[in-house]
């Protein structure tokens, strides 16, 4: 086993960008090269972030659920808080590399779309009650047609994606200005490539931060 820090990696995008594959891909080739990986996604992570997503889930597809953005980027908040005691922190004590599939700016991004005020309470939010910010953020990028392709195909539609409809290209356009905001810790990833090339890719940028 390598021994290094634990680290935090989230993986970004709009839907249908490739991040789980990429996520599972990292974490294939990150336990190859010796080191103790966990891989894990938003929201859930251990069972209360479990049942907090079912609850946010509900939101997409039941009328009933609606719970209003506010409540949305609580409920959000509460499942990360959830994910970061159960099972980040715990990881990253441990010296595991920690490869999240979304994290803190998939809420800046979707429950702050198009609301500056929100936008603002959310990294209060973010600041007051998780506090940490990944070492480093891929946020994988691609064009909106190629993303509504590809989750067509995977799933015949998506809640999501039709709730953003045409919005799709401004919140694609609103990771891309996050990540200049960012530029410390936020890396763009061409995925308008084959799935091994953005893989080398990411296992390069990431290699890069574990030396
Ligand atoms: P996300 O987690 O970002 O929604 P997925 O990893 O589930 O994206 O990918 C969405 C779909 O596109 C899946 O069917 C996946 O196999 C496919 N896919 C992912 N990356 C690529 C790629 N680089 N080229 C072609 N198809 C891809």
């Amino acid at each position: 086993m390598k021994m290094v820090d634990g680290k935090l990696i989230s993986i970004e995008g709009i839907d249908g960008s490739g991040k789980t594959r990429q996520a599972n891909l990292l974490a294939e080739r990150l336990t190859k090269d010796g080191h103790k990986v966990l891989k894990t996604f938003e929201p859930g992570g251990g069972a209360g972030g479990m049942l907090l997503r079912e609850l946010l889930t509900k939101n997409s597809s039941e009328k009933q659920f609606q719970w209003g953005p506010e409540t949305e980027a609580l409920l959000f908040t509460a499942a990360r808080r959830n994910h970061l005691d159960t099972c980040i922190l715990p990881a990253i004590g441990r010296g595991q590399i920690v490869i999240t599939d979304r994290f803190a700016d998939s809420t800046r991004i979707y429950q702050g779309f198009g609301n500056t005020e929100l936008r603002h309470k959310i990294d209060q939010l973010h600041d007051l009650m998780i506090g940490i910010e990944p070492d480093l953020t891929l946020i994988i990028d691609i064009p909106v047609k190629l993303a509504v392709t590809r989750v067509t195909n995977r799933s015949g539609g998506d809640a999501r994606l039709e709730r953003f409809g045409e919005q799709l290209e401004q919140l694609r356009q609103n990771f891309i200005a996050l990540s200049h905001h960012h530029q410390d810790r936020c890396k763009m990833i061409d995925g308008n490539r084959t799935i091994d090339a953005i893989a080398s890719d990411i296992h390069r940028l990431v290699s890069g931060i574990l030396l």
